[in-house]
């Protein structure tokens, strides 16, 4: 999502009091140091990054926004800024080594070039680890003056308390389904395609893109909800099957049990009121389920899933995890 907003046209759609909130503590000075970002992917952390970004650094604000006009501006959107420097990311889960973080705070010392801000950014910091965390500490606890970072995360738990209490945090939110599709049009994606996709992942930007260029992920849907019908259907050998077809690595796993998760809980809350606000890809499904299940079987449903993304994360052999999974689901329904 970097160089969205350029994309975009600069336009961020939800999370108008988080960007408020930013503008205020920029025309005030009062700018935090250390910020982090943190919320489900998809919800726009990294835009909402480069837009605190835009704010720290563009010569020519109106109104208490980025111009976006302006050479810093235009330098920031194409990742070029010399005073803007993203941290790299090492190893297989993409976290952030020692290596890195002590050669940044060795660089943290070196004034900025053509500015008088230097930032740093760490992306999707959900796997860094305490080593590295500790070693950042010294850097965060007494920066320069000068010197800004922003870490985005998909929760404050990735960070050591130590950590947190130093970062001014905000989280992010899914906008509405309208400025969903609206953000997916300037996408250049057709009304048809924004609301199927809306239906999906409701006002999360990130993942509703995702899911119209993504044909796998689209094939990861269908199966969910043929699931679901099985599940429906009390057809327990055919709600196995479809379950382990699109489940078959990690990330798929998580995904599968995720949206199977939102649909259990969409009907839950269909029982108590029809018109309730949904976040599962399922909505007929999930109407025709709350018949079947009480608040309690619902929430059993959701240890359940919950349990199996455990053993899952935990590297117990995934197949098993899955199958026992189904096996509880069907005791209860
Ligand atoms: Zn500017």
């Amino acid at each position: 999502m970097w160089n969205a907003l350029k994309r975009c046209n600069m336009k961020i759609y939800g999370n108008h009091n988080l960007i408020r909130t930013l503008e205020t503590m920029t025309e005030r000075d009062r700018t935090a140091h250390t910020v982090l970002f943190y919320g489900e992917n998809g919800t726009g952390k990294k835009t909402i990054a480069e837009y605190y970004i835009h704010l720290l650094m563009c010569n020519d604000k109106k109104d208490g926004k980025p111009c976006f006009n302006c050479k810093a501006c235009h330098n920031i959107s194409d990742n070029i800024h010399p005073d803007v420097i993203t941290a790299e990311k090492s190893g297989k889960l993409g976290g952030y080594s020692v290596e890195t973080v002590k050669k940044i705070c060795s660089d943290v010392f070196i004034r900025p070039n053509n500015s008088d801000k230097k930032v740093y950014i760490f992306k999707d910091c959900n796997n860094m680890d305490e080593r590295s965390q500790n070693t950042l500490l010294k850097i965060i606890e007494e920066p320069p003056e000068y010197a800004y970072f922003i870490f985005t995360a998909e929760s404050k738990s990735a960070f050591l308390p130590t950590v947190l209490s130093r970062c001014v945090s905000f989280g992010t939110s899914p906008c509405t389904d309208e400025e969903c599709i609206l953000a997916l049009s300037e996408h250049g994606i057709s009304r048809n395609q924004a609301e199927n996709a809306v239906e999906c992942f409701h006002g999360n930007i990130g993942k509703c893109i995702d899911f119209n260029e993504n044909e796998n992920l689209k094939e990861i849907i269908d199966t969910v909800r043929l699931a679901t019908d099985s599940l429906i259907k009390k057809d327990e050998y055919s709600f196995a099957c479809n379950i382990s077809k699109s489940a078959k690595n990690r990330d798929e796993i998580e995904t599968v049990l995720t949206m199977l998760d939102r649909i259990a809980g969409d009907s839950v809350k269909l029982n108590y009121d029809k018109n309730a606000s949904l976040s599962g890809c399922y909505k007929d499904g999930a109407e025709r389920l709350s018949e079947m299940l009480t608040l309690n079987s619902g929430n059993r449903i959701h240890e359940i899933i919950e349990k199996c993304w455990r053993a899952v994360s935990a590297n117990v052999n995934a197949s098993l995890a899955l199958s026992a999974m189904c096996g509880e689901i069907f005791e209860i329904i």
